[in-house]
């Protein structure tokens, strides 16, 4: 005999969140009068302990066997409720999860017409339900090594911890150099500089025998699933060896020259060049885009280390998680906003950074035009926070503290500067608040617009005009230099990335973690992490703890050395399948095949494969291609329940 279905429905408040535009009592109220349920109450926050009780005690005092919930996004608490059905010895797949949050609260004002939407969406929610099976989920072992890609700051502290802890771990960095942009610009603290923390981790990483460092190298496929993913690397050849004694016999002889991007175009380099003091590995490289492979470097060296005839290489890695850590771009103002590109004497703060470092192009002294400025204007939030029609929306978090440090630094050099900063709003959060009274303490002046200052060049120099907006008048300022704060924005060639890993971006450009609060450095996709700018503008610190997180989170997952596979996944009728491989052509993740059978020829899905997309089930001609949870029986038993069925 069948067993008789029970289902428990319980309806959300999120505090107001729901409970504000739904009368969650009238919904609690209706779900009572649907077929087979036993029991239906309201309650303030579901997913708290209390809420959670709730359910465990109704499974067993009513014996229950279906459970809905009426709350937020699947995405947020699904597995929350799973693991109560579990944890009550129900099959955690008996749940279904109706969100009239996200998709009723939070998108209507009319509390009548919201209130009988989440109605339909529970009558939905319950159709399904009494229709749901017991899955069951499949373990299967898992590698412990572990692919980082990016080797800044974020990528390299993520790399020492999983090497710490016993895995194997292979550092892939794009450019020829390990560091990133951490190893140009920034501070960690007052006096720490990002270039000293970047030389301790590459000195900590180059003794690793557990990190396999791979510079001037891409991902170019990424298939598989959470604890066996399949990487292959592009090694692009880097043209000079290890024989390199980096004595730069060859750069004389090197005919190209080209900006230096290490210097953000401050200076010149050759096509042959080391990108800067402590770069790694420590040789020498050809920038390939610019090359003419005249051979002139190879005759000049005399230690054998170019070789032009090197090609790229491949390296086919089975990896069990994957740790993005690629880094950003600093914003580049076009020719012309700010008169940036047109006056040498307009830079930015990334280029600022390069002037006062001991090793850039002018030896740490601030000399424009042969002489020390007498007055530096600094222009906050550029291209940010929507100032010009090029800029973003998003604050780049780091701008306002690194432009006040570098004007404290300026007053500590050069006391007769006149330092001026002209903001939007200044944000010196947490302790380094301090700096910014430290720089009131050393007059650097600070002005705040609400418009745009505008930059002009007149025969006698650059001008700023200003409307400011304290003392609600214009203000003309001549300067010598101007210093345009510019923040992140997502990597040139992130879609590239994205393409590969299919790891999603949300509207900023930057990738998207699976929740900002909860889940900060996993992805959507189950053992593929996110750590540092990559998601956004982050401080040298705050992406260095991301790389420590996520490392912890692909440790998680692969510590027990298997792994459990979600198992809503595409499963073949073999009655009926026709084998016209309709299914294989459309699946995005290369899980079937066909298979000859007795005669006959058969769909096949590799279930550690399917991601459950339901690509295949849509394309199936005949119904043979189901998935499991949302089989076609269970989702027209939804879309009834719309008109009133169920
Ligand atoms: Fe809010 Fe979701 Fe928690 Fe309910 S379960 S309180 S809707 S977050
Ligand atoms: Fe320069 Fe390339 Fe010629 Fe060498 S081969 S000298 S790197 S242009
Ligand atoms: Fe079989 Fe359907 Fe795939 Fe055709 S599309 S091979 S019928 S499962
Ligand atoms: Fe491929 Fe179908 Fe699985 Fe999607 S649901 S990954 S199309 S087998």
């Amino acid at each position: 005999m069948a067993e008789e279905v029970r289902i428990g429905v319980y309806i959300c408040h999120c505090g107001f969140n729901i409970a504000g535009t739904v009368d969650v009592k009238a919904v609690a109220e209706y779900a009572k009068t649907l077929p087979n349920v036993v029991v239906s109450r309201d309650y303030l926050f579901m997913c708290s302990e209390p809420g959670q009780d709730l359910i465990r005690e109704d499974i067993k005092k009513y014996k229950l066997n279906r459970i809905v919930v009426a709350a937020c996004s699947p995405s947020m608490h699904e597995p929350t409720f799973r693991s109560v059905l579990e944890s009550a010895g129900l099959n955690k797949y008996l749940f279904e999860m109706a969100n009239i949050r996200e998709h009723c609260s939070w998108v209507h004002s009319d509390k009548e017409l919201a209130t009988e939407k989440a109605k339909d969406l529970v009558r939905m929610a319950v159709a399904k339900a009494r229709l749901l099976e017991p899955l069951e989920e499949k373990e299967i072992e898992t590698s412990r090594n572990i692919l980082v890609v990016g080797g800044g700051v974020a990528g390299m502290r993520a790399a020492l911890e999983l090497a710490h802890y016993g895995f194997e771990v292979y550092l892939i960095e794009k450019s020829p150099t390990l560091g990133g942009k951490a190893a140009l610009v920034g501070y960690v603290e007052d006096d720490v500089k990002g270039s000293e923390i970047v030389g301790k981790m590459i000195k900590l990483i180059s003794k690793n025998p557990r990190i396999h460092v791979f510079t001037n190298s891409e991902l170019v496929e990424f298939k598989g699933f959470p604890g066996n993913f399949i990487a292959k690397i592009r090694v692009n050849p880097r043209y000079v060896n290890e024989k390199c004694t980096l004595c730069g016999d060859c750069i004389p002889a090197c005919p190209v020259e080209v900006s230096n991007e290490y210097e953000f175009g401050l200076d010149k380099r050759k096509a042959i060049f080391y990108p800067y003091k402590g770069a790694y590995p420590p040789y020498y490289v050809i920038d390939s885009k610019v090359c003419t492979f005249c051979g002139e470097c190879v005759k000049t060296c005399k230690h054998n280390a170019i070789d032009l005839e090197m090609k790229p290489q491949y390296l086919d890695l089975r990896i069990g998680a994957l740790i993005i850590a690629a880094g950003y771009d600093p914003y580049e103002p076009p020719k012309g906003e700010y008169n940036y590109g047109i006056h040498n004497n307009v830079i930015t703060l990334f280029q600022l950074e390069r002037l006062l470092d001991p090793n850039g192009p002018t030896k740490g002294n601030l000399i424009i035009g042969g002489k020390v400025p007498r007055r530096i204007v600094f222009i906050q939030c550029v291209g940010s926070r929507n100032t010009t029609p090029n800029s973003k929306p998003y604050c780049s978090r780091m701008c306002c503290l690194t432009a006040i440090r570098n004007a404290i630094r300026i007053k500590e050099m050069y006391p007769d500067t006149d330092v001026i900063i002209l903001y939007k709003d200044i944000m010196t959060y947490a302790s380094d608040e301090r700096l910014y009274e430290e720089a009131g303490k050393r007059l650097v002046k600070f002005l705040k617009f609400e418009e745009p200052p505008k930059v002009t060049i007149t025969e006698e120099g650059l001008y700023i005009d200003v409307y400011e907006y304290t003392i609600q008048d214009e203000v003309r300022i001549p300067t010598d230099l101007v210093v345009l704060s510019t923040g992140m924005v997502p990597r040139h060639d992130l879609n590239e990335l994205i393409a590969v890993t299919r790891v999603s971006c949300g509207g900023d450009g930057f990738l998207r973690e699976l929740h900002l609060k909860l889940a900060p450095v996993e992805s959507p996709t189950k053992g593929v992490y996110l750590a540092g700018a990559v998601t956004g503008p982050k401080n040298i610190m705050e992406s260095i703890r991301m790389g420590s997180a996520a490392a912890v989170k692909a440790m998680t997952l692969l510590s027990a050395g298997k792994v459990s596979i979600e198992p809503l996944t595409a499963v073949v009728n073999e009655e009926i399948c026709s084998g016209c491989g309709v299914c294989v052509s459309v699946c995005p993740y290369e899980a079937i095949s066909i298979k000859e059978m007795d005669g006959d020829r058969l769909a096949h899905v590799e279930e550690a494969l399917c991601m459950g997309c339901g690509t295949c089930t849509a394309a199936c001609p005949s119904g043979a291609m189901q998935q499991r949870g949302f089989k076609d029986t269970q989702i027209k038993a939804q879309v009834l329940a719309v008109f009133g069925g169920g």
